[in-house]
C-alpha cells in the first residue's frame, strides 16, 4: 500500500510499504480521509521530538473498519464490526496517571500521539493501536456525517477543549487571532455552542482573512498588517476591551496584544504554541492583576472532546463541511502541505 513516511526534516516520502497486520487487540482501518494542519507542515520541516522515524504521519483521521482483532470487543467492551465508520483521536492519554484519573486527559503526563509514536493516517490502511482503544479513543461516526467532516473532528476537539476553559457567556465579545481552519472553528464554536456576541477575526494575511471571513462571517475582520489591532478592538468595544481572546497562531505578538486588549475579567486562551526557539512574551503583569485577567493554555484534546465534536457536526450546531475546501489524493499529499503552508485553502483533506 501507499503511505507517507517521515524519515527526517524535509525528507518525507510517499512510498510502497507492506499493508499492516491487525493484532488481537487492534483494529484495522481503511483510511477514507486524513486532513492536514499546520502541525504536519511543522513536522515536515522540523520533525518532532516524540516522532520516531521512519513513521507514517497524519493525525486527523477517519476511516472504515476492515478488521477487528479477536480480543478487542471483549477487552475494551465495544461492539466493533467490519464496515463500521470510525474517527480516531490524535492525542492518546495513558488513562492511568494522576491527571487522567482527575479527568484531565488533555494534559496526561504520558501522552502519546497517532502519527508520532504510532503510524498515522496518510496511508491506505492503518492500525488503531490498543492504547487508543483502551481510552475509548475510536469513535463511531454518526450516519449523517461524512468521512471528510469526521476527520476534522480532531482539530475541532482541540478548540472545544480550549473554549471549555474560557467560560464564554452569551453576548461576550470574542476576538480570534489566526484565520486558519482552527480560527474558523473557534468562531463557529463560540457562537454555535456558547452564544458569543460580536466576534472579530484577526490575521496579517489579507487573502486568508477574506477567504475565512467569507465562510464564517465574523462581525468584523482586522488586518494586523494594516491597523493597530489593540486600538481597533478598543474602538469596537467602546473602550472596554474584549471579554474573550483566542490566539490560534504561533505569533508571539498576538499573545501580548491579547493581554493589552482584554476587558476586565477577560479570558485569554494561548491556543497556538509559540516557536520552541523563542517562546517568551512581554506581559504587563499589572494589567493581569488589576483587570483580573484569566490566561489559559490549551494542549490538544481528550477523547471525550472528539466525541462531542462529532455530535456538534451531526446536529448542525457547528458545521465543518464548507470549511473543507480541498480534497487531494494521497500521492499528492505533499502538495496539500504546500497549500496549508501558503494558507491557500481553509482545510485540506487527503483521500487515500
Ligand atoms: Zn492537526
Ligand atoms: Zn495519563
Amino acid at each position: 500500500m501507499k503511505a507517507l513516511r517521515f524519515y527526517a526534516p524535509e525528507d518525507v516520502r510517499v512510498e510502497d510499504v507492506p499493508e499492516p497486520d491487525c493484532g488481537p487487540d487492534e483494529i484495522k482501518l481503511k483510511v477514507k480521509n486524513c486532513s492536514t494542519c499546520g502541525t504536519d507542515v511543522k513536522i515536515f520541516y522540523n520533525g518532532h521530538q516524540n516522532l520516531s522515524p521512519p513513521r507514517t504521519i497524519g493525525h486527523e483521521i477517519a476511516g472504515e473498519v476492515v478488521e477487528v482483532g479477536s480480543d478487542v470487543n471483549a477487552t475494551y467492551g465495544g461492539d466493533w464490526q467490519v464496515g463500521d465508520r470510525a474517527q480516531v483521536i490524535a492525542a492518546v492519554p495513558c488513562g492511568d496517571c494522576y491527571e487522567c484519573k482527575k479527568g484531565w486527559m488533555a494534559v496526561c503526563q504520558n501522552q502519546t500521539s497517532v502519527g508520532y509514536q504510532y503510524d498515522g493516517g496518510f496511508a491506505e490502511y492503518m492500525i488503531v493501536p490498543k492504547q487508543v482503544l483502551k481510552v475509548d479513543g475510536l469513535n463511531r461516526i454518526p450516519d449523517n456525517v461524512g468521512y471528510d467532516e469526521a476527520s476534522a473532528a480532531e482539530p475541532f476537539a482541540c478548540a472545544i477543549n480550549a473554549q471549555e476553559l474560557l467560560g464564554i457567556e452569551p453576548g461576550d465579545t470574542v476576538v480570534v487571532f489566526g484565520a486558519g481552519p482552527i480560527g474558523c472553528m473557534h468562531i463557529r464554536i463560540a457562537r454555535g455552542v456558547h452564544q458569543a456576541g460580536p466576534v472579530y477575526l484577526v490575521d496579517v494575511n489579507a487573502e486568508r482573512l477574506k477567504m475565512s471571513a467569507d465562510a464564517v462571517h465574523p462581525d468584523e475582520t482586522i488586518n494586523g498588517a494594516e491597523v493597530d489591532v489593540v486600538e481597533r478592538v478598543m474602538e469596537l468595544t467602546g473602550g472596554r476591551g474584549a471579554d474573550v481572546i483566542i490566539t490560534a497562531t504561533a505569533a508571539n505578538i498576538t499573545q501580548e496584544q491579547a493581554i493589552s486588549m482584554a476587558a476586565r475579567n477577560g479570558r485569554i486562551s494561548f491556543f497556538g504554541g509559540l516557536p520552541k526557539t523563542d517562546p517568551f512574551i512581554k506581559c504587563d503583569s499589572n494589567l493581569v492583576h488589576y483587570r483580573q485577567l484569566h490566561i489559559h493554555g490549551a494542549n490538544g484534546s481528550a477523547p471525550e472532546h472528539n466525541k462531542r465534536a462529532l455530535e456538534y457536526i451531526s446536529t448542525g450546531q457547528v458545521p465543518v463541511k464548507d470549511l473543507i475546501t480541498e480534497h487531494i489524493p494521497l500521492d499528492r499529499v505533499l502538495d496539500a502541505f504546500t497549500i496549508v503552508k501558503n494558507g491557500e485553502a481553509i482545510k485540506v483533506t487527503v483521500e487515500p
